[in-house]
């Protein structure tokens, strides 16, 4: 398979994302005292914006949700308490490299150490992504055990973003995945249908209808966390994966200043249900140094659950989660 012009567009895209912070701070007039403590920021965890999430910011605006989102603070640099870089506990469960088995009955493989946006409120910020297999022959210990655990039957693709892999390394990592007979689905998680919605194109969508058509399930988990960043092209990109027969759900982190609002919610979770995915999750933040500005208390988040609850058909609400460490599955926050 040689790179198509859609893949080479996708490709483009990425390589234009904003890394710089003075350059986000001029293309969206913001103040120029953000600067400084941006470029503070940045040294211990990069700045990245793709264009078309820029264009989805409110010009001179600070307090835009899209831009909390992305925006280096000085904030991220303090030290606090309960703050740490592995709160999940990822590198206590990575039975292989490249390979996390701590829910029953799936493997979570990291597939892909990049980002085609760097979430200043992200769990993996610290995660040490380099140490990951990169050719498919580092993948070997990962295949012989996955092969060998036939309790195993959903593969998730995670990272970093899955999609950032080019269409062929991704089908030679779904073919090695799909071969293995009591694997039944497979589950991508990205941020990409949001965040750059021309990776969706029909080279990736002709891969998901093999591999549906030769007897995988397919699923996407994508990741919205405010109504905002469902514009056009990234509704364009959803109604394709639809199309092509693939199952959307979406999760979001319950983050202050950015979706902390029934109005916010209940918007998200309409605009989903209207495009036809399924909001899965509100996760309440993993507690990883740099991201405790964006903690939302715990009460406050199921008095938000609550209200949906009143306001939406019952699979429009997100089950709230957190993540606790050593434990085998999410933990239901609303009891
Ligand atoms: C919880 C979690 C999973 C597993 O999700 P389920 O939908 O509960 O099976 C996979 N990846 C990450 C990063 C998670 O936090
Ligand atoms: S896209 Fe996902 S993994 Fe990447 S920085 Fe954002 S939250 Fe983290």
């Amino acid at each position: 398979m040689s790179p198509s012009i859609a893949e080479t567009t996708w490709q483009k895209s990425l390589a234009q994302a904003i890394r710089d912070p003075e350059e986000l701070i001029a293309r969206l007039n913001l103040p120029s005292s953000l600067l400084q403590p941006a470029l503070r920021s940045v040294q211990l965890f990069p700045l990245m914006v793709p264009i078309s999430y820029l264009n989805r910011i409110e010009h001179g605006n600070p307090a835009d949700p899209l831009l909390k989102q992305v925006l280096p603070l000085e904030i991220e640099t303090q030290t606090v308490p309960g703050f740490t870089t592995d709160p999940v506990g990822d590198l206590n469960v990575r039975s292989t490299p490249g390979m996390l088995h701590k829910y029953q009955g799936r493997a979570l493989l990291m597939v892909s150490g990049a980002c085609a946006i760097h979430c200043r409120y992200c769990f993996r910020r610290h995660y040490p992504y380099g140490e990951e297999p990169r050719t498919l022959a580092d993948w070997e210990p990962a295949w012989k055990s996955l092969l060998s655990d036939s309790s195993i039957q959903e593969v998730i693709l995670s990272g970093g973003d899955p999609l950032l892999l080019t269409d062929v390394r991704l089908q030679e990592l779904c073919e090695r995945i799909t071969e293995i007979p009591h694997v039944k689905r497979l589950r991508i998680h990205s941020r990409l249908p949001v965040v750059l919605p021309d990776r969706i194109h029909s080279g990736l969508l002709d891969l998901f209808q093999r591999l549906t058509e030769n007897g995988t399930t397919v699923w996407m988990v994508i990741h919205a966390n405010h109504p905002n960043e469902l514009a056009e092209d990234v509704e364009i990109a959803i109604r394709q994966l639809l199309q092509t027969g693939i199952p959307v759900l979406n999760q979001s982190v319950l983050l202050k200043g950015v979706n902390d609002s029934v109005d916010t919610l209940l918007k998200l979770s309409e605009s989903l249900i209207n495009l036809g995915v399924m909001p899965y999750y509100l996760h309440q933040l993993d507690r990883v140094s740099g991201v405790a500005h964006f903690e939302v208390a715990e009460e406050q988040g199921r008095e938000l659950i609550c209200e949906l609850r009143r306001r939406l058909p019952g699979y429009a609400v997100p089950q709230y989660v957190r993540e606790i460490e050593g434990e085998s599955h999410k933990i239901s926050l609303l009891g």
